[in-house]
C-alpha cells in the first residue's frame, strides 16, 4: 500500500525556528516611527510587544533561533501535523503532478495560528506579563491566542469586530471556553471605543477600530501586552516549524517540491511554509523552486499593489512598514476568507517578492470555493475559506503541468478547516456568492492615502 500520511516522531521535532531575516541577501529597510520617521529600536517596540518578541523582530543576526522547551512541549500536544499525499484529489483532477498538504488544521483551534499564539504567550509569562490583548477579525486569532493565555495562565482580553462576532458566533464562544474576555468592538471599556460609539452608535468595527481598543488596553494596563497573529517577522519565525517539519517529512516521502504554494493574508502561513525551502535557494541545493502566493482577487496586494512605507492598520496606530499595500485604510470586499482581508503584505514576503524570489497569484472566490469543495469531496477535509486559495492555486499548477507534460511535485499548506464557517459553503453551495474585481482606478485611487516616504 502506498504511504499516505508522514509524520515525525516527538523527538524528531524542530528544537530552532529559521530566521531568514539574517539570510536574506537583501536586508529588507527597518519599520519607522510614525512621526519622527525614524527608525524603530527593539526598546520602541517592548512598548507594547514583550522584550523577546521585540528582539526578534529585528534580528538580523541568528539564523536560528531555539525554541524554548516549554513551547516545544506544548508543541507536542498537536505537532507534528501530518504531511499528507492527495492522492484522491490527483485521481479527481487526472493529473500527473504529486500533489502534498502540509495540515495545519489538526490542532485544537483548527489552524496554524496557534503556532504562534503559544510563543508570544510564554514569553509574556517569563517576562512577567499577566495580561494579553489582541484583535480578531474572523475570530481565529482570537481563539488560538484564548487557548495559548490559559496554557501559561495569563488574562485574555479580545476585541472582536462587532459585526463577525454577530455573524460567527462559535469562534467568540471558543475564546469564552478558554476563559477569554471577548468584547465586540467598538466596545464602551475604552476611550476609543467610547468615542466611535459617541460619533456613531452603530457603528458594527473593522479591525481599525479593534487594533485601537487593544493597543490601548495595552499601554493602559500595567503588565499587559499587545499581541499579533500575522504580518510581522517574528510571527512568521514561529511560523516556520510548518516548513522545518515539512523538509523531514518530504524527505521520509524522497520527493523534495518544486512549487510550494499557501494561501496569503498577511504572510505567516505562507512565509513559515516558504521560508525553509527557500533557504536552500540562498545555499544553491535547490535553486529552483518557485514559491508562490495566492490572495484573493478581491484584495491583490501582491500582484497590483505598491511597494511603500505604510501603516500595519487601517487607523494608523502602527510603525510604518515597506511592503506591497493596497493603502491602509483599504476596504476590501466582504469574501468569506476573512483572514485574507488584508491591505498589506509582511516585510519579509514584501522584500522576497520585490527581489524576484517569490510571486503572488490572484484567486477569484469561486474558484476557490470550488477548489474547496473539491478537496473535501476528494480528501474528506473540508478546508477553510482561506486554504482554498491554496488548493485552487495548486490546482492551477497541475493542470499547467499536464497540459506541458510535466509532472511536478506540488506542496501546499493546509492552513486551517472550515467546519467553523459552514455558512460560507452554505452560501456557495446555494449560488449566493459572486466574485469581485477590482479597476485600476479603485487601487490607485486609494493609494493616494499611503504616507509616500522615500525609499533609497
Ligand atoms: C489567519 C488565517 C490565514 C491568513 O493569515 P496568514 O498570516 O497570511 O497566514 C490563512 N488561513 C487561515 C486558516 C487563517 O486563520
Amino acid at each position: 500500500m502506498k504511504q499516505k500520511k508522514f509524520y515525525l516522531a516527538e523527538q524528531d521535532l524542530p528544537k530552532q525556528w529559521y530566521n531568514i531575516l539574517a539570510d536574506m541577501p537583501n536586508k529588507p529597510l527597518p519599520p519607522l516611527n510614525p512621526t519622527t520617521r525614524e527608525p524603530l529600536s527593539v526598546e520602541d517596540l517592548t512598548r507594547i510587544f514583550n522584550h523577546e518578541c521585540a528582539k526578534q523582530e529585528l534580528d538580523t543576526e541568528h539564523k536560528w533561533i531555539d525554541i524554548p522547551e516549554e513551547v516545544q512541549e506544548k508543541y507536542t500536544f498537536y505537532r507534528s501535523t501530518p504531511l499528507v499525499r492527495a492522492y484522491a484529489l490527483e485521481k479527481a483532477l487526472g493529473t500527473k503532478a504529486h500533489i502534498y498538504f502540509k495540515n495545519e488544521s489538526v490542532n485544537p483551534l483548527g489552524s496554524h495560528k496557534v503556532n504562534s499564539a503559544i510563543p508570544q504567550c510564554y514569553y509574556c509569562k517569563q517576562e512577567g506579563d499577566t495580561n494579553v490583548t489582541t484583535e480578531t477579525g474572523a475570530g481565529q486569532w482570537g481563539a488560538a491566542l484564548s487557548y495559548a493565555a490559559r496554557l501559561y495562565g495569563l488574562e485574555a482580553a479580545v476585541y472582536q469586530v462587532k459585526l463577525t462576532m454577530q455573524q460567527k458566533p462559535y469562534r467568540s464562544m471558543i475564546m469564552r471556553t478558554f476563559g477569554a474576555t471577548v468584547e465586540g468592538s467598538p466596545s464602551m471599556s475604552t476611550r476609543a471605543g467610547k468615542n466611535i460609539i459617541t460619533r456613531d452608535p452603530r457603528h458594527t468595527g473593522s479591525l481599525g477600530t479593534a487594533i485601537s481598543e487593544a493597543i490601548e488596553l495595552a499601554t493602559t494596563t500595567p503588565g499587559c501586552k499587545y499581541t499579533l497573529g500575522s504580518v510581522l517577522n517574528h510571527v512568521t519565525l514561529h511560523q516556520t516549524i510548518i516548513g522545518l517539519e515539512a523538509e523531514k517529512q518530504m524527505e521520509m516521502a524522497g520527493e523534495y517540491p518544486d512549487k510550494v504554494i499557501a494561501c496569503f493574508g498577511g504572510g505567516s502561513n505562507f512565509g513559515g511554509l516558504a521560508f525553509p525551502f527557500m533557504r536552500h535557494v540562498f545555499d544553491g541545493t535547490h535553486p529552483n523552486t518557485e514559491f508562490i502566493a495566492a490572495e484573493p482577487q478581491s484584495c491583490p496586494k501582491l500582484t497590483r499593489g505598491k511597494f511603500e512605507y505604510d501603516f500595519a492598520d487601517e487607523a494608523g496606530y502602527t510603525p510604518l512598514l515597506p511592503m506591497y499595500t493596497l493603502g491602509h485604510d483599504f476596504k476590501p470586499a466582504n469574501i468569506h476568507a476573512g483572514g485574507l482581508r488584508y491591505h498589506g503584505a509582511g516585510t519579509l514576503v514584501s522584500q522576497l517578492i520585490k527581489d524576484g524570489h517569490m510571486h503572488g497569484v490572484d484567486i477569484a472566490q469561486l474558484e476557490a470555493f470550488n477548489a474547496g469543495l473539491l478537496f473535501a469531496q476528494a480528501e474528506g477535509i473540508i478546508p477553510a475559506p482561506e486554504s482554498c486559495h491554496a488548493i485552487a492555486a495548486t490546482i492551477r499548477e497541475a493542470k499547467k503541468a499536464d497540459e506541458e507534460g510535466s509532472a511536478p511535485v506540488l506542496l501546499f499548506c493546509l492552513s486551517g478547516h472550515g467546519l467553523i464557517d459552514m455558512p460560507s459553503y452554505d452560501s456557495f453551495i446555494s449560488g449566493d456568492l459572486q466574485n469581485y474585481s477590482l479597476s485600476d482606478e479603485d487601487i490607485k485611487e486609494n493609494l493616494t492615502k499611503v504616507p509616500h516616504v522615500d525609499i533609497p
